[in-house]
């Protein structure tokens, strides 16, 4: 009918405009390079892209607390533990298959051959061990101060010919107290086109302080149905906000791609080890993101991987517009409600765990990032290094935020627990914005076909609380 056509216009205007966003960024972006924009130009045409990472960054508190209480109040406690144990085998098995896929695809392709020995400088580095990186990620879950968790923000000044850069970043695994932390101090003499300021929230403190909660008052009897209501409806009126943002994404998305291609560095300078590092990491998510995903989730649900992701178009757009998977976990949690009718206690409980904790591309690119700057020092990685990467990279991936070029500072941790010389990281820099896009990009991808996956794993239990509950079940 009429309404129908109607219906499935609106819905793919979404998806064509957003797709048409990127692709006009890019030709724009690429139309003004020639014009040599001052900084402060850069800053005003890529000003709407800038507005758009606000809107969504606004949203990420009040959804990741209001959707994770309500998701985990939703289920009885024993089929959360069931589900829950379902979404941490999944993120885990993934993660290390992504750490896997980067270091067998860096020993391969050896992007970082051909250095001279002048480079193998040595250096005096304090190691982090393993345990460390683990501690620290176990106190990172208890934040002491819940209303401090939700505000430290992550500072990173920019600037252009010789720049210092400070990275903060709240959920360092580097840090020995706690609280906000400096990680990494980089000077170099170009430009850094590191991000501007992005206010962020101690994501994994509020994941576990909510999940707790949530389970509380699910538990509670008469008493809970205050809070339930409560967080019901905040959740409710935050997602019709969501949907309200989203058309304006693709105007943000636009100009944050358009802008990024205007100030990013020239591209002859990507010639040699930085451009064949660039293309590795490139190959390593197309592997995990185009093949190991998709056939896992086939093989798991026996449906259509494609079909699935072809509804995730626009998150996986916006992530790759604002590099960011939490800032993009708003738009991620509509494309999987909406097109992929994942049930919403599905997606309320694993999604925000996921886009804090699960990042596939983050583990991925830094286990082949830190063999990377090992081969550009001629030094060997051994056996046993090698596995200390592995593990470390993964506990850097999960400690990372999901915002901008978090795996870079993460990154320190990787390097140091196998003695590598953390400001080799300079080396990476120039492409690191892009690649940040590809891997947020590759991270929003394995949290969404994680949601799918657990549903389907989940059907039973979801079925079976619904008669509980006396709700209409829709038949398969
Ligand atoms: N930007 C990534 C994300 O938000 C994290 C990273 O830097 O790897 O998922």
């Amino acid at each position: 009918s009429k309404e129908d056509v109607q219906a499935f216009l609106r819905k793919n205007a979404f998806v064509l405009f957003t797709v048409g966003a990127v692709v006009v960024g890019i030709i724009l972006g690429f139309a003004l390079r020639p014009y040599r924009m001052s900084y402060r130009e850069v800053k005003y045409f890529s000003f709407p892209g800038e507005v758009l990472m606000r809107m969504l960054q606004m949203l990420v508190l009040p959804l990741l607390v209001s959707s994770l209480i309500t998701g985990m109040a939703a289920l009885d406690s024993k089929a959360s533990g069931k589900m829950g144990m379902r979404a941490v085998i999944y993120y885990m098995t993934t993660t290390i298959i992504a750490v896997f896929i980067g270091i067998i695809i860096v020993l391969i392709i050896h992007p970082g051959r051909g250095s001279k020995d002048e480079f193998g400088k040595q250096q005096t580095i304090e190691q982090v061990s393993p345990a460390d990186a683990f501690l620290d990620l176990i106190r990172n879950m208890f934040p002491p101060n819940l209303v401090q968790a939700c505000t430290q923000q992550f500072k990173t000044k920019y600037g252009k010919r010789k720049v210092h850069v400070t990275v903060t970043v709240n959920e360092s695994l580097f840090n020995s107290t706690n609280g906000t932390q400096e990680v990494m101090e980089v000077t170099r003499e170009e430009v850094i086109p590191i991000p501007g300021q992005v206010n962020g929230v101690n994501a994994l403190g509020l994941v576990v302080f909510s999940m707790c909660f949530g389970l509380i008052i699910g538990n509670m009897k008469e008493q809970g149905q205050v809070l339930r209501d409560f967080f019901d409806s905040l959740n409710e009126a935050i997602m019709s906000l969501v949907a309200i943002i989203m058309w304006y994404a693709p105007i943000g998305i636009l100009f944050l791609i358009a802008g990024k291609i205007v100030e990013m560095d020239d591209l002859t300078q990507m010639g040699g080890q930085l451009g064949m590092y660039t293309i590795t990491v490139i190959i390593g998510l197309l592997i995990h993101g185009v093949l190991i995903l998709p056939t896992l989730y086939f093989v798991i649900t026996r449906q259509n991987p494609f079909i699935f992701i072809a509804g995730l178009l626009q998150a996986l757009v916006t992530a790759l517009g604002t590099s960011s998977s939490s800032a993009t976990l708003p738009v991620t949690f509509k494309c999987l409600e909406e097109n992929n009718r994942i049930d919403k206690r599905i997606t309320r409980f694993v999604l925000p765990v996921g886009a804090t904790i699960n990042m596939d591309g983050t583990a991925l690119y830094e286990a082949l990032a830190a063999i990377f700057i090992a081969q550009v020092n001629n030094m060997e990685m051994n056996f046993g290094q090698i596995i200390t990467i592995s593990i470390t990279a993964t506990a850097a991936s999960i400690g990372a935020a999901g915002i901008p070029q978090a795996g870079l500072v993460t990154m320190v941790i990787v390097l140091t627990s196998v003695g590598l010389p953390t400001d080799d990281i300079t080396l990476i820099i120039a492409v690191d914005w892009f690649l940040d896009r590809l891997r947020t990009t590759t991270n929003v991808l394995g949290d969404s076909i994680g949601a799918g996956i657990v549903e389907f794993l989940s059907r039973h239990e979801l079925r079976s609380r619904d008669v509980e509950m006396g709700n209409s079940v829709v038949e398969e």
